[in-house]
């Protein structure tokens, strides 16, 4: 495993994570959850991104790690960055969702105990809120680093210019933007826009989440919709909607190229996001150890010819 410094800390964080957005939840096997989280140790993954509301049911993800952590990784907390984020409902009434210090404070101390940590590498704000104050959210976070409950804060999914507000107050509070996470992929480009450059100016790491565009930059969706996909699952987020004709032709020509370099579609689209040296890390969310396998090959090939290059931006034109 390759680990790069997360902007201009001294962080270093694997070049590819896993994510426990989907698969970790109750609802999911926790046999094959829990031999996916110690074969991504095993191969380097330190880094586990988690979330309040990941799972279903929501919290589930953090207390399935937890009971991993607790009984297969004891004794190697000091190896591991484990992330949480509060910014989506959570619970009912006022107080559960949003931006608000009152959800966040509440939020930290109940993942905390979810998981059994004494605290987290790395807390987020999962989601620009417009109805609250942004000093409000970013003084959050400083005092959660204050009171020893996370080692580094981070953002995600803002808006260009609240995101050069939020770096501006932490930065004056001493306590920097360590990362910046947001959707991107070959499908997904809207961070090349703004936000890259804006970190690059201030220091911080850019983390990529739905790196697959959930399994859409894969060769499963080629010929259907297999039972087995998220797109298929009641509780998946990738809408069948989203798998269109224009979207499976593009795809279908960068499977093309993939098996042209030797690889899957799935390694080919991470390997392209390896390449960029604008990115930090990329999480990878996986329902299956022969995926998880199958996307740690991404790191044996990254390596792009101009003439590659050019041709994937001629596909994805
Ligand atoms: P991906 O885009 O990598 O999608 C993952 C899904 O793609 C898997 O669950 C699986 O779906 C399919 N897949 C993965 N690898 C393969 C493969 N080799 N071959 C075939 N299919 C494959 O990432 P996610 O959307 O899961 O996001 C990753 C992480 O990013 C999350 O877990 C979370 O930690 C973070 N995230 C953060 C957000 C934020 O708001 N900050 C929002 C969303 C995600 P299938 O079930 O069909 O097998």
């Amino acid at each position: 495993m390759k680990y790069n410094f997360c902007g201009n800390s001294g962080l270093q964080l694997p070049e590819i994570s896993l994510g426990l957005w989907h698969n970790f939840g109750d609802v999911d096997d926790f046999e094959m959850a829990t031999s996916m989280i110690l074969h991504a140790f095993d191969s380097g993954i330190t880094h586990f991104d988690l979330a309040n509301n990941y799972g279903p049911p929501p919290g589930s993800a953090e207390a399935n790690f937890g009971k991993v952590l607790a009984k297969e990784l004891k004794g190697h907390r000091d190896e591991l960055i484990i992330s949480s984020k509060a910014g989506h409902l959570m619970w009912n009434g006022p107080y559960g969702d949003g931006g608000s210090r009152k959800y966040i404070m509440a939020s930290i101390d109940q993942s905390l105990k979810r998981t059994g940590l004494d605290y987290f590498d790395i807390f987020y704000s999962h989601r620009y809120d417009p109805q609250t104050p942004i000093e409000e959210t970013m003084q959050a976070l400083v005092d959660i680093v204050r009171q020893g409950k996370a080692l580094y804060v981070g953002v995600s999914k803002y808006p260009p210019q609240q995101l050069i507000k939020a770096y501006e107050i932490l930065k004056s509070q001493n306590v920097p933007c360590l990362i910046y996470q947001d959707k991107y992929s070959m499908l997904v480009r809207n961070p090349e826009i703004e936000h890259m450059a804006i970190n690059k100016d201030y220091g911080v790491g850019f983390i990529a989440f739905s790196p697959l565009a959930q399994g859409l930059l894969t060769n499963k969706y080629l010929h259907g919709i297999p039972e087995t996909s998220r797109a298929h699952k009641s509780h998946g987020f990738l809408q069948e909607s989203e798998i269109t004709q224009d979207v499976i032709k593009q795809v279908s020509a960068l499977n093309d190229l993939a098996l042209q370099r030797g690889q899957t579609l799935a390694e080919m689209a991470l390997a392209w996001l390896l390449h960029n040296e604008q990115v930090t890390s990329v999480i990878i969310g996986t329902s299956s150890l022969n995926q998880l396998k199958d996307n740690l090959k991404a790191k044996d090939n990254a390596n792009f010819s101009a003439e590659e290059l050019m041709l994937i931006e001629k596909i994805l034109k």
